[in-house]
């Protein structure tokens, strides 16, 4: 069956998962694990118990190599499996690539565009996330649009001016809520140790929201997840969950182990 005839059956998977505004943590694992490490996923999937199913959704997005068989083992699991990063275009020459379409043919639901990581290493400019998450839009699945200022923009006063533009340069027009999460990741936090105050989350995450409500399309802006990410820890996990407007967690090291990962979900007991 081509990609494109498989598009609807997908788009059935993403308002199931994706409820307006139900808590969402989401695992990045970044490039680390091997098959050994689903023994993680497997353990993250029998803690993740009836309770904490009715309260969240639990997405992990392992390396593309992990991304197929990760979404056969979590069948059942109430875990969705999500990748870190898409190619704008459905198919062609594009080599070493993976379009959303491939990404939905083997299980993924959400895909991640704009991780810091690959703004740096690949030089993805706020047009090029933009592309992605229209691609990740087209495929049906849900786009986790990772944006925030780096140290230096903090420190010269900049940071809600780089939010204000990131938002504006690379969400999509016209997308539904159920196809996008916004994660603000300050740069400087992540893996860093380093941790914004409470009232700084809370000041950018307003703005996104006000910013999200002029964007999208009447109604939707109030129903966009919008995650915290940076240095989150089973120890400062519960005081992030508590700041207005924090819908959930965007989890990277932290999420490499099944304990940490479900000690920071269990706060939404
Ligand atoms: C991330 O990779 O998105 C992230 C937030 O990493 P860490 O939690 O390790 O800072």
């Amino acid at each position: 069956m081509p990609f494109s005839a498989r598009i609807g059956q997908v788009i059935e998977k993403v308002p199931e998962m994706s409820q307006a505004n139900r808590p969402l943590v989401v695992g990045n694992w970044k490039m680390n694990g091997s098959r050994a490490a689903l023994a993680e996923l497997s353990a993250m999937g029998k803690g993740f118990d009836g309770e904490l199913r009715s309260k969240l959704d639990l997405v992990i997005c392992p390396p593309m190599t992990l991304v197929a068989l990760a979404a056969q083992m979590a069948v059942g699991t109430g875990i969705s499996i999500g990748a870190q990063n898409c190619h704008a275009k459905v198919s062609g020459a594009h080599t070493g690539d993976v379009s959303a379409e491939m990404l939905a043919d083997i299980g993924a639901v959400a895909v991640m565009v704009g991780h810091s990581e690959r703004r740096t290493d690949y030089k993805e400019k706020d047009a090029d996330v933009r592309a992605k998450a229209e691609a990740v839009r087209r495929a049906g699945l849900m786009a986790v649009l990772c944006l925030g200022e780096t140290k230096g923009e903090r420190e010269a006063g900049k940071a809600l001016s780089v939010v204000r533009r990131q938002l504006k340069e690379s969400v999509p027009e016209g997308i539904p809520a159920h196809q996008l999460v916004i994660g603000y990741e300050p740069v400087w936090a992540i893996g860093t140790g380093l941790v914004p105050t409470a009232k700084d989350v809370e000041e950018v995450h307003a703005l996104i929201r006000s910013n999200l409500k002029k964007l999208l399309v009447k109604g939707e802006g109030s129903k966009v997840r919008i995650l915290y990410g940076g240095s989150v820890k089973p120890t400062n996990a519960k005081e992030l969950l508590a700041v207005s407007n924090v819908d959930g967690l965007l989890v990277g090291g932290a999420s490499l182990k099944a304990e940490d990962f479900l000690t920071i979900a269990g706060f939404y007991r």
